[in-house]
């Protein structure tokens, strides 16, 4: 019988603790030992290791709790993060009496993010960091690592844990050096982009056509530069939560459609077809009639971080083919898609793409220039905003990115513009729809009241790769 066999067999069986009985317990019958491994040394005495034995080597916490949520397992380490001296006491307890669960901030869960609840109620797999386990005996706080699995044969709950405080306060220590070195780094690099613009300036310097080439591909790459510390300055403060979105009412469509419009370069220089909102990008313009109006409230400097990361991928990733970028609204969310007839994600790569650092890599990709970072800020800047960032695939197929965000009704959007800004007149929600026709385009829907409304402040910037230009007189540290 194998290891596993064993302890669903062990699960089977009613088990209690040898310790002092405990009032709510279930079952009080001795746990068995039951030898795993027998190992037959030449010249040495037959040994035989119990199932608990080796169970409590263990250094990571495991619990396995039955479908009513009462703990038929646990192992020592589990249950001394967990507050108990002696393990068997906690054996045939319900999990929420030994297992307490509160986020980073030391606040008590809420029924819908208790990873247990979600575990027994729908057998639900994940892991996370996003919890810390409560001692029992002295209320001290453990930052864990929580798996939760299902274990099909015995209809049972296998959670395990281990502390992670000694490698978060070593994250914290290295996102900390990577923040002082990325912020100091930046500096020296904007001077050189400073220099190298001014070289190729006609205006300041006079290069032959050689130099200019030389001086174009060193342009190029200090741009390059200066992404990759501000890229790392970005997650070194999505990783410690510094990332602060500062929320105000915003109409999505334009604001989408604005950073769209500033990749039409990038997208005829590589001969694709850009679409918004089912129609080709040159076509969508600012005061297009039946441009539907969506309102959320959002931090648009992050929102436009987020859309131009998607589209820069978009564009990357897509050899040849199509990008199809979409506003929509549900009842509560605005809804903005992102999809690209590419390379696509392979099916084991697509879980990971928004961790810290992950590139797939395949002979697609290879070859293709990224730091891993884009999605991890996109998502860190996303959750900011209350909202989530999701994606699909079918490799060699293309992908599609969700970014979800909470949705503002007309009027809240009216009363929180009026609020902000009472000098601005605007029509309410009921005037505005008097004056519009409401009609839509096949499959879309048009909110009513559109083209009253005053612009949006429209100050998008163009995409990273475009924002840097050559200065004409550039702010250089003459100090060195
Ligand atoms: P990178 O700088 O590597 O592009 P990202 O965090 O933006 O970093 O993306 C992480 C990984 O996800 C990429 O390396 C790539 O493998 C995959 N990826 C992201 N967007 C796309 C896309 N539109 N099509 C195919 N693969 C993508």
């Amino acid at each position: 019988m194998g290891f596993m066999e064993k302890v669903k067999k062990m699960l089977t069986q009613p088990i209690g603790g040898t310790g002092k009985a405990q009032p709510q317990k279930q079952a009080a019958a001795p746990v068995p030992t039951v030898p795993i491994a027998t190992a037959i040394v030449p010249g040495q005495a037959k040994t035989s290791v119990s199932i608990e034995e080796v169970m409590n080597s263990v250094a990571d916490g495991i619990v396995a709790l039955d479908r009513s949520g009462t703990i038929r397992l646990i192992n020592v380490a589990a249950a001394r993060l967990a507050g108990f001296a002696n393990s068997a006491d906690a054996v045939g307890l319900n999990y929420a009496s030994v297992l307490q669960l509160v986020d980073v901030a030391g606040a008590p869960l809420e029924e819908r993010h208790n990873p247990l609840i979600k575990a027994l109620t729908n057998n639900e797999t994940m892991t996370t960091r996003d919890f810390s386990l409560v001692s029992r005996e002295n209320q001290k706080r453990t930052p864990v690592e929580l798996t939760t699995s299902y274990d099909k044969l015995d209809d049972a709950i296998i959670v395990t844990y281990r502390d992670i405080s000694q490698e978060l306060k070593e994250d914290g220590e290295q996102m900390e050096f990577i923040s002082t070195a990325s912020h100091e780094m930046r500096t020296p690099i904007a001077s050189i982009e400073g220099y190298l613009g001014l070289a190729l300036n006609e205006k300041s310097a006079t290069i032959d056509a050689r130099a200019r080439e030389y001086l174009v591909k060193a342009h190029e790459a200090s741009q390059h530069l200066g992404k990759l510390f501000k890229d790392l300055l970005d997650a070194t403060q999505a990783s410690d939560q510094r990332l602060k979105a500062s929320l105000e009412p915003v109409e999505m469509t334009e604001l989408v459609r604005n950073v769209v419009s500033g990749f039409s370069p990038m997208v005829a220089q590589k001969n694709l077809v850009l679409l918004f909102n089912s129609i080709p990008l040159s076509q969508a313009t600012a005061d297009h009639q039946l441009t539907q109006k969506l309102f959320a409230r959002v931090d648009p400097g992050f929102v436009r971080e987020i859309v131009n990361n998607l589209m820069e991928n978009a564009i990357k990733y897509t050899p040849a083919g199509r990008i199809e970028v979409t506003v929509q609204g549900s009842q509560n969310e605005v809804v903005v898609s992102v999809r690209d007839s590419g390379v696509g994600i392979s099916a084991d790569d697509l879980p990971h793409i928004f961790q810290k650092f992950y590139r797939s890599d395949n002979s697609d990709t290879r070859t293709i220039n990224g730091t891993g970072l884009g999605l991890y800020i996109a998502r860190a800047r996303t959750e900011a905003m209350d909202g989530q960032l999701s994606a699909d695939s079918t490799f060699g197929r293309g992908s599609i990115f969700f970014l979800r965000l909470p949705r503002m009704t007309d009027e809240e959007f009216d009363k929180e513009r009026g609020l902000a800004d009472n000098q601005l007149e605007m029509p309410s929600a009921e005037e505005r729809a008097a004056t519009v026709p409401a009609v839509a385009p096949a499959g879309q829907t048009v909110v009513q009241g559109a083209p009253a409304l005053p612009a949006q402040p429209a100050a998008t910037p163009a995409p990273v790769q475009q924002q840097v230009q050559v200065a004409e007189q550039p702010v250089i540290n003459q100090g060195g």
